[in-house]
């Protein structure tokens, strides 16, 4: 032991874990990192949807029908193509390449996410990541809401050859235009050939980087494509590229409470599951006429 030794740093452990497919709904099929075998959730965050790049004809209608949501958020990003939405709090917009859609469900919503006009018209590509944020049960019961977050909103700095675009929480001293119930970050790194940066990480919060494009490594682990790093330390992690990639980084203060989830319901006991079914049987979570299917 030399002399002047300090306290060792707690090290940085990075796990990586695969994508799975799955098929939130019928011919919907996603690569899903979150929950997998071994990772029910990174609370707050519940899920992780990752869609396409995926070639639209012209006139091709698609999307997802009216369907309920209670007692979390879900948070879309378009890295390309438009879709439409609209849901019973009166939210609607059309969510375009390098925007984003920060709905929360709370006591209930009823939407209908589906291809924009423009696509319908011109077709395109259709790509992007629905994730889904847990509320604390405090907050389940609070009113429903949509932010519409389109890309010129999102805060972006370039550096490194890596641009950051924080959408939610703060991150390298730049702040995210999306409201949140609890203390989190989500942010988008586009990384150039040889990009390097330094990702910090807040005591007490849990950490992922999901890889959209190309591959990327963590303190010299590498993460390929479609894959999620979990991240578990202290200080900074050095992200590096050696060839154009983009990664999604996810932070926040875990939520220390039970998850029960059934289907587009989350929530903390099994009687408020079925309490949920009900509701939204009985139309108490709203309805949503005039969607064209
Ligand atoms: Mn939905």
């Amino acid at each position: 032991m030399s002399e002047g030794s300090i306290t060792a740093a707690t090290p940085t452990r990075v796990r990586v874990v695969p994508a799975h497919k799955a098929e939130p709904a019928p011919g919907l099929v996603v690569d899903r990192p979150l929950p997998a075998p071994g990772l029910d959730q990174l609370s707050p965050f519940l899920m992780l949807d990752h869609f396409g790049p995926t070639p639209i004809a012209p006139g091709t209608a698609g999307g997802l029908n009216p369907h309920p949501h209670r007692g979390f958020e879900t948070v879309t990003l378009l890295f390309d193509g438009a879709m439409e939405h609209r849901d019973s709090s009166g939210g609607r917009g059309t969510i375009r390449a390098g925007g984003v859609q920060w709905m929360t469900a709370a006591r209930g919503i009823v939407h209908a996410e589906y291809h924009a006009p423009e696509m319908l018209a011109r077709g395109g590509t259709l790509h992007g990541v629905q994730l889904w944020v847990n509320l604390p049960r405090r907050f389940k019961g609070e009113a429903p809401g949509y932010q519409d977050l389109p890309r010129e909103r999102i805060p972006e700095r370039i550096e490194d050859g890596v641009a950051l675009r924080v959408i939610a929480g703060e991150l390298s001293g730049l702040r995210g235009p999306a409201r949140t119930y609890t203390p989190l970050a989500v942010a988008h790194f586009a990384f150039a050939a040889e990009g390097r940066t330094l990702v910090p990480l807040v005591a007490g919060h849990h950490h992922a980087l999901y890889v959209v494009r190309g591959g990327v490594r963590v303190e010299g682990t590498a993460v390929p494509a479609r894959h999620l790093a979990v991240i578990e330390g202290e200080g900074e992690v050095a992200v590096t590229a050696e060839a154009p990639a983009d990664a999604l980084f996810l932070a926040g203060e875990p939520i220390a409470e039970p998850v029960v989830a059934w289907g587009p319901f989350v929530m903390s006991t099994r009687e408020e599951i079925v309490s949920a079914r009900q509701d939204f049987l009985a139309g108490r979570m709203g309805r949503l006429d005039g969607v064209p299917f």
